[in-house]
């Protein structure tokens, strides 16, 4: 029987209920698949509250991000063949046991790396990846400053960095969620519960500050982000988990030091061909160990209110992952 955790509205995590699915015949370009692992994101909260659309609308199934085994094909798909471990990042649709899904924006998963890992990387590590690679690329020895860095995003954001020599600073809430993210890789850490993350940057840096600062947090560390900023400096605000920065002005770059800043959104990162080549990086990384990917939460999919509570509550590490 295929299923999924079905959100009839926009709600709290009590919103999802369990629904038996038709799925369908795959099309012509479509694959259907057979979930072995769900990623969970914080986007998927922000989908659930209202905060963002939920993609397609309601009743909807969230979730953007998933690995599987291809159990049949329709017409004119190259390269993929049933049986083959794949997994993908597209908005919303990942609740579920079986779905049907464009083909080509799957990837196969090599050997050395598990459905789990694989379908806790797509959204993240890809991130990560456009993140420093893209939005700001630091040089070796730069200096740059991310806020939540033991989350799932900020882990692999974190060794990215150290592997490429880059100083990186992370901000985390609680001193075993500053051990983490240390032992992963940042130079140094910040409890932001605790101390003034702006201060303590600046003491950090002999009072130079940083390059530039990739911000997901969002109402909480603004505008502090830019003060830690160097003349020129980037802020890369990419996401909003304590809410938007609603008091954001344009006159603050100028403000701050003629500041330079993006806002970031990982699918314009991913259209066509450039999945698949960030995805191959990103994996040859984890195939190396260069990147090791820690999933510290597993739930059953029909407990996906409780990772929602968790991942909210700033209770979860790393990577969280559903199976179906
Ligand atoms: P995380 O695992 O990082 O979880 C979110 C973390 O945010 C929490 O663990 C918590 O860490 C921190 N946080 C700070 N304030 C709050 C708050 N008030 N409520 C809840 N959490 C808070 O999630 P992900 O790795 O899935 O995503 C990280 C961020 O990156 C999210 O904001 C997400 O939206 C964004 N993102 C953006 C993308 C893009 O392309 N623009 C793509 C992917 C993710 P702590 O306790 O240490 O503060």
């Amino acid at each position: 029987m295929a299923y999924a955790m079905v959100a009839d509205k926009a709600g709290a995590a009590g919103v999802f209920k369990k629904r038996e699915i038709e799925v369908g015949k795959p099309k012509k370009g479509e694959a259907l698949i057979r979930h072995t692992a769900i990623g969970m994101n914080f986007i998927d909260v922000y989908q659930r509250s209202g905060l963002y659309p939920a993609p397609g609308g309601h009743p909807a199934i969230l979730g953007c991000e998933g690995a599987g085994i291809v159990e049949a094909l329709g017409s004119g798909v190259k390269g993929l063949k049933v049986g083959d471990r794949v997994a993908y990042t597209i908005p919303g649709g990942s609740y579920c046991s079986h779905r049907l899904i464009t083909a080509d924006r799957l990837v196969k998963i090599p050997k050395g790396v598990s459905d789990e890992v694989a379908a806790a990387v797509m959204l993240k590590g890809l991130t990560a990846h456009y993140l420093i690679h893209d939005c700001y690329r630091p040089k070796k020895d730069d200096t740059v400053l991310v806020h939540a860095a033991a989350g799932g995003v900020g882990l692999i954001v974190g060794q990215w960095l150290k592997d490429k020599g880059v100083n990186a600073i992370g901000t985390a809430g609680g001193s075993a969620k500053c051990k983490l993210a240390k032992a992963a890789g940042y130079s140094s850490m910040i409890d932001y519960k605790k101390d003034d993350f702006v201060a303590k940057t600046m003491r950090l840096t002999k009072k130079q500050g940083v390059a530039a600062v990739y911000d997901s947090v969002g109402k909480d560390t603004y505008p502090g982000s830019l003060e830690v900023l160097q003349n020129f400096g980037m802020f890369v605000a990419f996401g909003q988990s304590s809410g938007p920065a609603s008091n954001f002005k344009m006159a603050d770059l100028s403000a701050y030091g003629s500041l330079f800043m993006t806002r970031p959104t990982l699918f314009h990162y991913i259209a066509g061909d450039e999945l698949h080549k960030r995805a191959r990086q990103l994996f040859k990384m984890i195939a190396d160990g260069k990147i090791k990917i820690q999933i510290n939460q597993t739930y059953p999919l029909a407990k996906v209110a409780t990772a929602h509570r968790d991942i909210e509550g700033r209770k979860t590490t790393g990577q969280t992952v559903l199976l179906p």
